[in-house]
């Protein structure tokens, strides 16, 4: 038997029934963070792929059942939207490609000025510029 360090729920196993955490085996190595780390980004079933799933495939059934109640399989909406948001940047720094430019690029017109623009093209160049 084992008091959970989380919750102190006495239990038994690997992980605490209650709150779900893994044993407490003392001292963090790098090994479990990085086969952490691999596991979050790989399994399949976990909230951030069954919700990149759901989102490609079928974004509706997704949301109506997210907004039913099934949300423990999911990832947050505002913490998966961070997340995009920070991915988008990275890889925007990564390569160097910028979608709010090279869409005036690709079709022709030129950048408007900023009197000319609309509320969302001027927040888009803001951000494209200091962001
Ligand atoms: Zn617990």
């Amino acid at each position: 038997m084992e008091n959970c360090k989380n919750c102190q729920t006495t239990f038994e196993g690997h992980y605490c029934n209650h709150c779900g955490q893994r044993k407490n085996e003392g001292r963090i190595y790098f090994d479990d963070v990085k086969n952490d780390f691999f596991t979050y980004f790989t399994d399949l079933s976990s909230p951030l792929n069954k919700t990149l799933k759901g989102l490609l495939t079928n974004p509706g059934k997704l949301i109506k059942t997210y907004i039913k109640g099934k949300r423990k399989s999911y990832y947050q909406p505002v913490q998966f939207f961070v997340l995009a948001v920070a991915f988008y940047y990275f890889m925007r720094f990564i390569t160097g490609y910028d979608p709010v430019a090279t869409g005036y690029l690709i079709s022709g017109t030129p950048m408007p000025s900023p009197e000319n623009m609309t509320l969302q093209e001027q927040a888009s160049a803001f951000m494209s510029k200091h962001v």
